[in-house]
């Protein structure tokens, strides 16, 4: 038996001849930068986030940066967030010249514990960036109103959480923006890079837009200084197939995951822990993230019986090297660094067999009852 944690072959098969058509349709147009492809699903997933504008840019790490930047945020800004994350999270962040401030999670959800928002605002925050992981969205209704309480804006950093919602409410509805990643292992992934910033702020996205190319308007003229950074036309044409099988592919997540929960539970309830969805919110599962006693064994044990599983993340983010300066210490975040102590994401993907299901499950009891 071999699993991996992701496998996307089976999903191109299913719309392969779709795929090819729209990228021969593209190629033939030689229309390959900000085309209709771009345009089109701007407009679909704006809209399907219940948002007014969608803008496209090169992948989901620029897509923070840019909506960063795009929201008046400047060098010595600070800005709050979480360090149990993708780097991504904080180093778009830095990039844009501001300090991220890292505060610990909320040990049911993983996400950002916004109690403990308040404690670290200065005169110097501008921001807050709630990192929706694994698929839930964060408590966003109190991070809302502490925004709204010290006039900070919020840009919710999706890239995993596509299609998540909370009390009716989608990603994007309640902060000022939210940004999502296409990169080919996310929910709604491209064969390469991609990304987007969705806002119902009309000059967030307009500046957005500027920013992506150049920050060039008119054009040649350069008033804020912008990069290179476009949703590609080929890659928005094959995220065209892939967007309409969407909700499905959540639908088929949520039900391998409560698969893997109603198995687990029946015979290791008392050791591991299995995801919680808190109410009111529903969980995309881009990840499927125990917690589980002797972590790395366990780890270790699952890859000799030829299954794959994933740390996400081993290292938070304020003890990275790369953030030294910021002068936090092991210790500082306790609930993030014993997170990234004990989880541990077993394969999950909207085509994974329920025969590949039970023999993980099978090998995890396996692995504790030694
Ligand atoms: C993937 C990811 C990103 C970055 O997206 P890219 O498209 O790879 O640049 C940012 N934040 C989180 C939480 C992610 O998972």
């Amino acid at each position: 038996m071999k699993i991996q944690m992701l496998d996307l072959s089976e999903q191109y098969q299913s719309m392969r001849e779709e795929v090819i058509t729209k990228l021969d349709e593209v190629m033939s147009s030689s229309q390959f930068i900000l085309g209709s492809n771009v345009k089109k699903l701007e407009e679909d997933v704006a809209k399907y986030s219940n948002v007014n504008y969608g803008v496209g840019v090169g992948n989901g790490s620029d897509a923070i940066h840019i909506a960063l930047q795009a929201g008046g945020i400047e060098a010595g800004d600070e800005v709050i967030t979480t360090a149990f994350t993708f780097f991504a999270t904080g180093g778009a962040i830095a990039r844009a010249g501001a300090v991220p401030v890292y505060v610990d999670i909320d040990p049911i959800t993983f996400n950002i514990d916004p109690s403990k928002i308040e404690a670290v605002i200065t005169e110097k925050t501008k921001a807050i960036i709630p990192v929706h992981l694994y698929g839930q969205m964060a408590d966003m209704e109190t991070i809302r109103d502490i925004a709204e309480k010290h006039n900070l804006i919020v840009i919710e950093d999706a890239a995993q959480a596509i299609g998540a919602k909370q009390n009716g409410k989608s990603v994007g509805e309640l902060g000022t923006a939210a940004t999502y990643s296409f990169f080919p292992t996310k929910n709604l992934g491209a064969y390469g890079d991609g990304g987007m910033i969705v806002t119902n702020d009309e000059e967030l996205a307009e500046k957005a837009r500027v920013i992506r190319v150049h920050g060039s308007k008119p054009k040649y003229y350069h008033h804020v200084l912008g990069y290179n950074s476009r949703l590609d036309e080929l890659q928005a044409a094959i995220l065209n197939v892939k967007f309409p099988r969407l909700n499905e592919w959540s639908s088929a997540r949520r039900e391998r995951a409560s698969y893997y929960t109603k198995r687990l539970n029946e015979k290791l309830s008392d050791i591991l822990q299995t995801p919680i969805e808190k109410e009111g919110n529903y969980h995309v599962f881009h990840q499927y993230t125990l917690r589980v006693p002797n972590r790395d064994e366990l780890q270790s044990y699952l890859k000799e019986q030829g299954i794959a599983t994933m740390i996400y993340y081993l290292m938070p983010l304020h003890i990275q090297p790369v953030f030294e300066e910021l002068g936090y210490k092991e210790g500082d975040l306790p609930e993030t660094e014993r997170a990234a102590k004990e989880a541990l994401s077993l394969p999950m993907y909207p085509e994974l067999k329920q025969e590949d299901q039970d023999y993980v499950v099978e090998k995890i009891i396996d692995f504790y009852s030694k």
